[in-house]
């Protein structure tokens, strides 16, 4: 049976609206009930999810469409259904209300990720329900706990139940969507993304009275190796994935923008400080939380290295935790079949591959030898600031763009199953 595209649309605006109803804030998480809700979708269409709950109600939920031919990898379509903290005195509209106002869906988690999460969720019960018999085995992971780290997500699935999540390729968050510089328009496609390297660095001073100031106390010395690491580039190197970005976009590597900074070197930012207990106290001990990004190629072992160098042989440095770096080959079957149908629906648009400075799941699938792409698409007009609606206040996915992402999403999946656009929809 073959799925009128008006309703595949409606359905799955709906279901993104009462999947961001849902508060899964993290933390504390409570995936469960998004969870529970995607399996109610998947066993009305004949879908027997799989849900792995390693803490009460922090639950992962998969599901399996098998294909026709096993020698090929399965396509896994992956999301997480946690989202972070709101501040929702500074919203213009209910953060868990899933409003449709101004053309868009608003709340939390409309962009990061409860839109993918929704697609993801329609397209596997359409392939299901029209009966249409794909190539290979196609995956559902909708996740816990990526806001925090996949401590109880992707990262405990891929090292209590790799059979479940081993995937050949992998399409998840961040990507597709439209970017605008200078006069280009381009949809990045993400294949890399950072490591992470959070680290505790601790001084020490002599501790006294606050009414005997000296310039040799914790905090001062903190001071001055925070002003320092603010003010000390780490060393650059350009990966051949960021010359090949810079390229495609016509720009000189020393001409970047801003926005390109990040992927040019390991970065380190202090995001917590503490220290101090009493206002009549000097302390005698000063920490600061350090949130490190490796470029692929680095370790958590040549990160450490260069820190020391910017801050010199004495600060405590204690990893508190970290992940590798990611990166996926561009030249695939998949990628290109990404880059041409994005391509094709967005004329005089181009898509280029991407480095991701942050993280996403992907980088833990990866360790089981799937190839990962960040490809959520969905247009946006220049005027929309979507960066920074990521985590930001008013978080909304505008209606137009979602469905032109929607119909793109859709072709290139079943494209890559093996099926045409037409054995699923009318
Ligand atoms: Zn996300």
């Amino acid at each position: 049976m073959r799925i009128p595209w008006e309703n595949f649309e409606r359905e799955t605006l709906d279901h993104l609206r009462a999947l961001i109803r849902l508060d899964t804030t993290n933390p504390p998480g409570n995936e469960k009930i998004a969870a529970n809700y995607m399996a109610r979708v998947l066993a009305q269409h004949g879908i027997d999810p799989i849900l792995i709950e390693p803490m009460p109600r922090r639950t992962s939920l998969i599901a399996r469409v098998a294909g026709a031919n096993r020698s090929q990898g399965p396509l896994m379509l992956s999301s997480h259904t946690d989202v972070v903290p709101v501040e929702s005195s500074r919203w213009s509209r209910d953060p868990f209300g899933g409003d449709l106002a101004d053309g868009c869906v608003w709340g939390r988690g409309a962009i990061d990720m409860k839109a993918k999460c929704a697609m993801d969720l329609m397209l596997m019960s359409a392939l299901k329900r029209s009966g249409a018999l794909a190539q290979r085995d196609l995956i559902l992971a909708a996740v816990a706990d990526e806001e925090a780290g996949s401590e109880l997500g992707a990262r405990y699935l891929v090292e209590h139940h790799p059979d479940l999540v081993n995937a050949g390729f992998v399409l998840n968050e961040t990507g597709g969507f439209t970017m605008f510089i200078g006069e280009h328009r381009f949809y990045p496609i993400q294949v890399a993304e950072k490591g992470f390297v959070t680290v505790r660095m601790t001084v020490a001073g002599s501790p006294g009275h606050g009414s005997m100031p000296r310039s040799d106390t914790a905090i001062a010395w903190m001071a001055e190796l925070l002003t320092r690491l603010t003010h000390t580039p780490m060393r650059q190197r350009l990966t051949p994935l960021v010359r090949t970005t810079l390229n495609e976009l016509g720009i000189p590597p020393d001409k970047a923008p801003p926005l390109f900074r990040p992927m040019m070197a390991n970065t380190v930012c202090p995001t917590i400080v503490h220290a101090g207990y009493k206002d009549n106290v000097i302390p005698g001990e000063a920490t600061a939380v350090l949130d490190g990004r490796t470029l692929p190629g680095e370790d958590e072992k040549s990160f450490l290295r260069e820190l020391r160098d910017i801050v010199g042989p004495e600060p405590t440095l204690e990893v508190i935790k970290s992940a590798p770096p990611a990166e996926a080959s561009f030249d695939t079957p998949l990628f290109r079949l990404l880059r041409s149908r994005t391509e094709a629906a967005d004329p005089g648009a181009r898509a280029i591959p991407w480095m991701l400075p942050g993280a996403t799941d992907s980088k833990f699938y990866t360790q089981l030898g799937a190839i990962c792409y960040g490809f959520s698409p969905v247009r946006l007009e220049p005027k929309m600031p979507f960066g920074s609606l990521y985590h930001g206040n008013d978080e909304r996915m505008p209606v137009d763009g979602l469905f032109w992402g929607l119909r793109l999403y859709a072709d290139v999946v079943l494209t890559f199953l093996g099926l045409q656009f037409k054995d699923v929809f009318e």
